[in-house]
């Protein structure tokens, strides 16, 4: 029984992990405490078909269109997970190796962005975007800082200044680090942040801009050239001069294959660094995030901190000490695998089936697309108004679970909170079949639903859908 957390029997059912007599060895317990530390050891074979059984309980990942992080890579890429499983990150001194490979990484990444030099740029690898986004905003806050007491001023009151979209990582920073958010709504007219009234958020204790490339709620790129247009213009007016982040999670990893010509990285003299995940469109499994700054100057020297390296010495800046080296290696061997025009043909097939099924969703007379998936490969619809009221995306959400397929419905940010919308998530591994096939079964649950001769019953609370 729990109570507040705390487990006052052992007896109980559901306490206990129960062994198919099938894998049970002789002399052995046939079942294994929960919630309780074990007393005695069990057998490899045992407590591995224990662990085996019970995760096959989690969702099939080809079908989960909600998560944007990767669940496939080929078998050379599980043999050398496998040999690196072992590596640890912080450890430069006993892997250099993987510390030199993961500034390999992070330099084709600043070239792929467009730093000035790539040899003059700097960055890391983190355990993912979270992390990485922290590591931007608290080299902006630092940077602040110095520029306000250098001129003798406060630095009581940070601001950043984001879309009411952002990412929770966001929120989380400003949390964490004390730094106030300044929310910008997105509306029907402004469905992204795109630098239209921005005077009214920014002022002399403003730290940044974070401008998403690829909005988690939508898929949607925000215009970073007309935000820092916007900022230009109040530099000219007020003298204050505001660096921008770019949260490119999803978008940094397509931007550069599927959109070239589109400016929104290092060529905007502006935006001062930009971030990854190298989990989600970098095609590596989960663990893995990036952070580059345009240059050196750009990440203040005291966030710094010296690791000893091969009788030298290395600078780390992380959250974290001790992380997985794994998914380096593995991200090192996809660009080397791919190159560009592999990463080119793996995006825009993403790409080319995002379109093919927003086109398809779109000209069903039940929704209204918000976007078509053609800035990343991810869209979301709505509702068509006055529809029905039989129904809503929440009952088509569940109907399409029974099916195996995983397609959130979520109310969108302020001051948009009274429209909900579902997302589909294109990634490398959903096929056109595939797409055709769940197309089938949106028709067939959304006939069932349309048939219905009365409302279903509405719940009053939606489980919280974290993107
Ligand atoms: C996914 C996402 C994040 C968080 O990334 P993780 O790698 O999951 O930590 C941050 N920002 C955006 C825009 C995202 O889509």
């Amino acid at each position: 029984m729990t109570q507040n957390g705390i487990h006052t029997e052992d007896t109980t059912d559901g306490e206990r992990v129960e062994l198919n007599p099938v894998f049970a060895r002789p002399g052995e317990a046939t079942s294994l405490p929960k919630f309780h530390f074990p007393d005695d050891e069990s057998l490899p074979e045992t407590a591995y078909q224990i662990v085996h059984d019970e995760s096959m309980l989690d969702g099939n990942a080809r079908l989960n269109l909600a998560t944007f992080v990767g669940t496939w890579m080929d078998d050379h890429a599980s043999k050398l997970y496998l040999e690196a499983a072992d590596k640890n990150m912080i450890d430069k001194d006993e892997y250099p190796q993987t510390a030199e490979i993961e500034t390999r990484c992070w330099r084709m990444l600043a070239e792929l962005w467009h730093a000035p030099s790539a040899e003059g740029a700097i960055g890391t690898s983190t355990i993912g975007s979270s992390e990485a986004c922290m590591l931007g905003g608290l080299a902006l806050k630092r940077r602040w800082q110095h520029a306000r007491r250098a001129a003798g001023l406060s630095t009581e009151r940070p601001n950043i200044v984001l879309s009411s979209a952002v990412q929770v990582c966001w929120e989380k920073f400003c949390n964490y680090f004390e730094v106030e958010p300044r929310y910008v709504p997105i509306s029907e007219e402004h469905k992204v942040l795109d630098g239209d009234g921005l005077d009214a958020y920014v002022d002399e204790n403003t730290i940044g801009v974070v401008a998403i490339l690829g909005v988690t709620y939508t898929g949607m790129y925000e215009p970073v050239e007309r935000i820092a247009a916007a900022l230009d213009d109040i530099q000219e007016r007020t003298g204050l001069d505001v660096r921008i982040h770019v949260d490119g999670a999803s978008g940094a990893m397509i931007a550069p294959f599927l959109q070239p010509e589109l400016s929104w990285d290092f060529r905007i003299e502006r935006v001062a660094s930009i971030n990854t995940s190298g989990h989600k469109y970098g095609l590596v499994y989960p663990g893995l995030g990036w952070v580059v700054w345009r240059d050196v100057a750009s990440l203040p020297e005291d966030l710094v901190f010296r690791v000893r390296y091969l009788g030298g010495d290395m600078p780390t800046f992380a959250l974290n000490f001790s992380r997985p080296g794994a998914q380096v290696l593995l991200q090192y061997y996809m660009f080397l695998r791919l190159g560009r025009s592999g990463y080119t043909a793996v995006q825009r097939a993403s790409r080319d089936v995002a379109l093919y099924l927003s086109d398809a969703i779109g000209r069903m007379p039940e929704f209204e697309l918000w976007n078509d998936g053609s800035d990343i490969p991810v869209f979301a619809w709505r509702l068509r108004e006055g529809h029905t009221t039989n129904w809503n995306l929440y009952h088509l959400s569940d109907r399409l679970r029974m099916k195996g397929w995983l397609v959130p419905a979520y109310p969108m940010p302020d001051e948009l909170t009274n429209i909900t919308v579902q997302r589909i998530v294109v990634r490398s591994g959903f096929s056109h079949d595939l797409a055709g096939s769940f197309l089938d079964d949106l028709r067939a649950e959304v006939d069932y639903l349309d048939a219905l001769d009365g409302p279903l019953p509405a719940e009053t609370q939606h489980g919280g859908f974290h993107h």
